[in-house]
């Protein structure tokens, strides 16, 4: 066996009510003006923050989607009034990337509080929006140190939303199975992760309030965030940004909708051992991991078609024109015309296969 393996160096606290350790946390590292961030939705968990901390330099409560350069202007302008010296995100993707967003241009330590399975949390990449134009960096320095995952604050994520962030954490740990970083041990993190969501996200469908199941898919949820941080990503991937950045689609819900799309077509270049794999980690999926999702999918009741968020048929040539423009690595060869169907099923809303 060769292989190389690149961790990354976060601290993580996982866990009930582990959010009261963030005092203790902010001491460890010798920290007392922390800037709390949230979204305007989330400002009731921020407050719950602050109340649990004898000091904090402010509370930021503009966390936008895409992490638009405006609104980190904004923050850091703020960060500098308030003479902030450390930076606490609570919330998801959206807020994180705002975190990002300032501990890179500070070199302030970022602490994480997670509340969604999106999972950029363990990752060294930023997204930023500019003009209306995404640009993506990494660099070691954007990951953040510490993350506390607290199961309790993910209680109030809606069913609908549970479902489709949990579907783009297990897009993540796909993804990692076949990508050219691949390793046996991001290949264990993967398929723990994509079991913990797959046998977890129905249960809290059907009930948002059962703590078991909850426990079950943040755990997921990092595991498949760990692979998202530590290997290279392909064709989903690809598409999702392509298709959330140029058509302005909504993240959990784009790559619920492309994902058994973009594993059916890469399925045909991958080992019997790894679809075999995957389809163990599926409940119900008679060995074929792309019925795995599909009937995943159906059982929690998620959008199928891109149409359902504004897409239109007649954008299908456009966005398979985006989609391989630029070569990246894909076990599958990428082909135009095949992409551009694999993205027509997605927009209408065919089933996978
Ligand atoms: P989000 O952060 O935009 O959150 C969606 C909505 O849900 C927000 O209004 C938020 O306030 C609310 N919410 C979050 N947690 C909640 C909770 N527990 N209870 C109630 N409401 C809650 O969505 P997301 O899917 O987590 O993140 C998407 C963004 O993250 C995208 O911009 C994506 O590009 C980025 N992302 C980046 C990386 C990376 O590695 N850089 C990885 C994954 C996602």
């Amino acid at each position: 066996m060769n292989f190389t393996y690149t961790s990354n160096p976060s601290r993580v606290i996982f866990g009930s009510g582990t959010l009261t350790k963030l005092p203790s946390e902010l001491s460890r590292q010798n920290l007392k003006a922390p800037l709390i961030l949230c979204t305007p939705h989330q400002v009731a968990q921020a407050s719950l923050v602050a109340a649990l901390l004898p000091a904090v330099a402010g509370t930021f409560t503009e966390a936008t989607m895409h992490t638009p350069t405006h609104i980190t202007q904004k923050a850091l302008a703020y960060a500098q009034s308030v003479e902030s010296d450390c930076i606490v995100s609570i919330g998801g993707g959206s807020t994180i990337g705002l975190g990002k967003a300032l501990s890179v241009r500070t070199g302030q330590p970022h602490i994480c509080i997670p509340t969604t399975y999106a999972g950029s949390e363990m990752t060294p990449i930023l997204g930023e929006t500019e003009d209306g134009r995404k640009t993506t960096r990494s660099d070691p320095k954007i990951l953040p140190g510490t993350v506390i995952y607290d199961i309790d604050l993910t209680m109030t994520l809606p069913a609908g939303l549970s479902a489709t962030s949990g579907v783009n954490a297990i897009a993540h740990a796909v993804e990692a199975l076949y990508s050219s970083t691949a390793n046996p041990i991001t290949t264990l993190l993967a398929l723990e992760g994509i079991k913990s969501l797959a046998q977890s996200l129905p249960t809290i469908v059907n009930d948002p309030t059962n703590k078991e199941a909850r426990s079950r898919a943040l755990y997921g949820a990092w595991l498949c965030a760990s692979c998202l941080g530590t290997v290279g990503m392909a064709l989903h991937h690809k598409l999702c940004h392509t298709l959330g950045g140029s058509f302005n689609l909504p993240h959990a819900e784009t790559h619920t909708i492309v994902l058994p799309h973009a594993l059916a077509y890469n399925s045909k270049a991958l080992s019997q051992e790894t679809l075999a794999k995957l389809a163990d980690a599926l409940p119900d999926s008679e060995g074929d991991p792309v019925k795995g999702l599909n009937v995943l999918l159906n059982t929690l009741g998620v959008k199928r078609a891109l149409t359902e968020f504004g897409m239109k048929e007649e954008d299908v040539d456009k966005a398979a024109e985006i989609a391989t423009s630029n070569p990246y690595y894909n076990p599958r060869q990428i082909r135009k015309d095949e992409i551009r169907e694999v993205i027509r099923r997605a927009v209408v809303g065919e089933e996978a296969r």
